[in-house]
């Protein structure tokens, strides 16, 4: 299925959702990964086996990238893959009551907000407000970057950086320093040009 880039109104927009939906209801989704049978099996609870912290970018959506159904991933998705007080109360509720048993923070190749966090640390290029609240979450995790690397690679360190530092303040909080569950957390990194998802050491 070739994709479809031409400019979508809202109207579209809201008919494809509809569409989309529909076609979820009838169980003939164009993406293998849901099925109306286990809509019904899960109306009485979930029990997702992983909870992912993604980028909200539209091309890196866990439930796709991964082939999960429904009910197997919890997602929290924010540009940047960035922590912040409803990020941690999410995975907190994930670690504390759905007690899933892998937490991965997933960065991915040419994130957008970490492009803007470069360019306004390094280059100083201003964002609007809320974007430089959001972006001061990735400052100190891209403070360590050779601002004279070339761009892209410049881009990809600090992508990894991004992750690493979300794992280390993760790392550090109260329930995964006194945790004996055996909870894992692993960073991941999502390439853009071939869909691959690369764990970190
Ligand atoms: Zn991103």
């Amino acid at each position: 299925m070739a994709i479809d880039v031409h400019p979508v109104s809202p109207d579209e927009a809201l008919q494809r959702l509809k569409d989309g939906n529909a076609r979820f209801l009838r169980g003939e989704s164009h993406f293998p990964t849901v099925q109306t049978a286990i809509v019904e099996e899960l109306a009485d609870g979930q029990q997702p086996w992983a909870t992912i912290l993604g980028c909200s970018d539209s091309r890196v959506p866990p439930e796709l990238v991964f082939d999960a159904h429904l009910g197997e991933l919890f997602v929290v998705r924010v540009a940047g893959n960035v922590l912040g007080p409803s990020v941690y109360g999410t995975l907190q509720y994930a670690g504390a009551h759905l007690k899933t048993p892998l937490f991965v923070v997933m960065g991915h190749e040419g994130c957008g907000a970490v492009s803007a966090a470069l360019d306004w640390r390094f280059d100083g290029h201003r964002a609007k407000s809320r974007i430089e609240l959001l972006l001061e979450n990735i400052v100190p995790a891209i403070e360590s970057i050779d601002p004279n690397l070339p761009k892209e690679e410049r881009l990809q360190a600090a992508v990894e950086a991004n992750v690493r530092h979300t794992m280390k303040v993760l790392l550090s909080t109260p329930e995964a320093q006194s945790s004996t569950s055996g909870i894992r957390l692993v960073g991941a990194l999502y390439d853009i040009d071939t869909g691959r998802v690369s764990f970190l050491d």
